[in-house]
């Protein structure tokens, strides 16, 4: 025999060897599903989950594309990542409110079905294990093919959230590519809409509406108002001195809008004061 022979003959044993397995392996499984009490089991308890699962596609990506390098090494970090899907969240937030909501009902509902899933397996597991039945299948590994084959009929519903967020910034000739993958979970997206929640509280807030009555948004109102107070007509050419009034105070919960404000002169102003008219 020469070398060459050897080679194939070894090589037709070879794939022989590996035919001959994956026949078996195919009948095996194939016996082990027929009539399999804990397969038909778990069937049956599907029945009944089914239809209480949301199934819907959790995985989310996003870009976050830089203008310069510098932008890009400023905003490679986790609390830069985290504003950034704060405004992904800001934009849409009562749309993944309701993503953390069908997420949170799924995880309840799936830790109920788990647990009959267990006991099923628990209670049934390796019964239909009949040793004439299989060809050269050991205990050990009928369990691990019924394991298989359960796991492939056991419902997989959504529990958790995937995002992955690419910072990403390309050099202009696009010679240098710079990338970076952040993925996170619905962790980020719970702390997201507390932040907003958070957010929009403080906006309402006296503090926060004083604090933007700024200079720019002073002029606009005096110049809405044509620079005239607004109760006795006067203008800066008369002497007065003019000032910006929120017609409800803040005090009394009256807010930093267009709305709400108006050019008086001081005399107006003080004669006023937090009175509501
Ligand atoms: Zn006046």
């Amino acid at each position: 025999m020469t070398f060459i022979d050897f080679i194939i003959l070894g090589t037709l044993y070879i794939l022989f060897t590996i035919i001959i397995y994956l026949i078996v392996n195919t009948i095996n499984k194939h016996s082990i599903k027929k009539n399999n009490k804990i397969i038909e089991h778990i069937e049956n308890i599907n029945k009944n989950y089914k239809s209480l699962f949301y199934f819907l596609d959790t995985n989310y990506t996003f870009e976050f594309e830089c203008n310069s390098l510098q932008k890009y090494k400023n905003n490679n970090n986790d609390n830069s990542i985290f504003n950034y899907l704060c405004n992904i969240v800001n934009e849409n937030s009562n749309q993944w409110q309701n993503l953390i909501t069908i997420i949170n009902q799924n995880k309840n509902i799936y830790q109920k079905y788990m647990t009959n899933i267990s006991t099923i397996q628990k209670q049934y597991s390796g019964l239909g294990y009949q040793k004439n039945k299989y060809i050269f299948l050991s205990k050990k590994k009928y369990l691990k093919i019924e394991d298989s084959l359960c796991q492939k009929v056991i419902l997989k519903p959504p529990i958790t959230i995937k995002i992955t967020i690419t910072i990403f910034y390309i050099s202009p000739a696009g010679r240098n590519r710079y990338f970076t993958n952040y993925i996170c979970n619905e962790k980020i997206v719970i702390e997201a809409l507390k932040k907003l929640e958070e957010k929009k509280k403080y906006e309402q807030t006296k503090e926060y509406q004083r604090l933007i009555l700024t200079p720019k948004k002073r002029y606009e109102i005096l110049k809405r108002d044509n620079f005239k107070c607004q109760i006795c007509g006067r203008i800066q050419a008369d002497g007065v001195k003019l000032e910006v009034d929120h017609i409800i105070p803040i005090s009394k919960g009256g807010k930093t809008v267009d709305e709400n404000l108006r050019t008086l002169c001081h005399d107006c102003n003080i004669g006023k004061s937090d009175k509501l008219e």
